[in-house]
């Protein structure tokens, strides 16, 4: 087979890929969600009246989204916050961040419960509403996708421009599209779709507890640990600006869609599960999944924090002693100690026990109460790979000497 027909093939096999994953993803949150809140929980197949539950488009959820989704630009654009410059880009020049996530977090949330504690809008509105809003959310987010790939093709470097439209719009046109100051892919990762994975909850929470009475200690556990995800994600706002999805991801479909849809409501379906199942867990449980969560949160912050002041700081001392690293030719220096020496990404072990016990409360109930988790797991095996290829491309001998250092992926012993 000659080298033009082998990347005509490869070529067509990405694009069948992205048509399957631009509305198999989609698909597959909506029939997790029909599941969960029709079929308690069990995967909804071969039932004639499934097409009943599927929500319909309703004009006020729409003007509620998008209200949603313009309150939180405002914030983003008039609360106060420090100004933090990115990592260089490849001219050398780096971009501003204003970082006011943790106020934007604060006054969102104090809003919310102060429209539910004086009446005016009842907290189980979300869970309510699940269904129209995630119809809205798409109708809504599918344009704006639109919008990003030709604000993208616009301003795409020369480096960054891809031939193939339907990857373009897939995976992004450029990395750091803007209006003014407004970041998209800064905004819409940290902002709407996380805070609404909260309050999607929460809303879930409340929604029990004014049907039974009370919030079992399940629900309380899994709100716990997406409270605290989302709360540590906006205290190190900062920290993100290293990570990979803002230093080297092109902003498309897969970035906007993921964090604005899929992250709000494919993750939290193990406390809308809950919502209608007072599951009480027994005490050896309770301290299982309380151990698992925190072991991750620490893993997951610990590392993430050791990599992003190393960074700022290369003398920053590491568990108490100076950071062990690789001095690359290119100039970047590749931490090995701390975390880093464990494993090359042994963040997303935390990440991935804490999405685990975010998940477990739900028992056997429900394998949709999984999710997150079962989601998760191929979509850093799979950010592994691209992250080490790509850095196997950026350093080269240097990246082959950190690998000999550090053998393992995620799991030591494992992977
Ligand atoms: P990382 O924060 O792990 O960043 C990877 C980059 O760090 C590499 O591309 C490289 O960039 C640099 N790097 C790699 N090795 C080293 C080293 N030894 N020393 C110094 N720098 C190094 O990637 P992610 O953005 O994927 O992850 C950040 C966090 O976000 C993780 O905890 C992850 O679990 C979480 N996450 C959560 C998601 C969710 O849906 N909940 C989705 C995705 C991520 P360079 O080119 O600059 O050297």
């Amino acid at each position: 087979m000659s080298a033009g027909s082998v990347s005509k093939s490869k070529r067509l096999l990405n694009n069948v890929s992205f048509v399957l994953m631009l509305s198999g993803l989609p698909l597959l949150v909506w029939f997790s969600q029909i599941s969960v809140l029709h079929y308690d929980g069990a995967p909804a197949f071969r039932d004639a009246s499934f097409w009943r539950h599927a929500a319909k488009l309703e004009l006020v959820v729409l003007a509620v989204y998008l209200g949603w989704l313009l309150f939180q630009a405002g914030m983003y654009h008039f609360l106060p916050g420090a100004t933090e410059a990115g990592q260089p880009l490849e001219d050398g020049s780096r971009l501003n961040y204003t970082l006011n996530g943790l106020t934007s977090f604060v006054a969102t949330t104090a809003l919310w419960l102060a429209l539910h504690f004086f009446g005016i809008v009842p907290g189980t509105w979300i869970y309510r509403h699940l269904g129209e809003l995630f119809v809205a959310a798409n109708v809504v987010v599918f344009p704006l996708c639109a919008y990003f790939f030709f604000l993208g093709r616009s301003q795409a470097a020369d480096t960054e421009r891809h031939s193939n439209v339907l990857e373009a719009f897939f995976v992004g046109a450029a990395r750091n599209p803007r209006n003014g100051t407004l970041d998209w892919k800064f905004f819409c990762e940290s902002r709407p779709g996380l805070t609404l994975w909260v309050l999607v909850a929460w809303s879930s929470a409340i929604h029990q507890y004014e049907r039974f009475g009370f919030i079992s200690n399940a629900m309380v556990l899994t709100c716990f640990f997406i409270t605290l995800y989302i709360v540590d994600y906006y205290v190190h706002e900062d920290a993100i600006l290293t990570t990979w999805d803002i230093v080297h991801e092109p902003f498309g479909w897969m970035l906007c869609w993921g964090s604005l849809v899929y992250v709000p409501f494919f993750y939290p379906l193990a406390a809308v599960w809950l919502a209608e199942r007072p599951y009480v867990l027994p005490a050896w449980a309770v301290f299982a999944i309380l151990v698992m969560g925190i072991t991750g949160y620490v893993i997951f912050r610990q590392s993430n924090i050791q990599k992003h002041r190393f960074r700022k700081n290369p003398h920053t001392r590491i568990w108490g002693q100076a950071p062990a690293y690789i001095q690359t030719r290119r100039g970047t220096k590749l931490l090995t100690s701390g975390w880093w020496g464990v494993a090359s990404h042994a963040n997303y072990l935390g990440d991935l026990l804490l999405s685990l016990a975010m998940c477990a409360v739900v028992g056997t109930g429900t394998v949709f109460g999984y999710s997150y988790f079962l989601s998760f797991v191929p979509l850093l095996i799979h950010r592994d790979w691209r992250d080490d290829r790509h850095c196997a491309a950026k350093y080269g001998e240097d990246w082959t000497a950190y690998r000999k250092k550090v053998r393992w992926h995620i799991l030591p012993g494992v992977y």
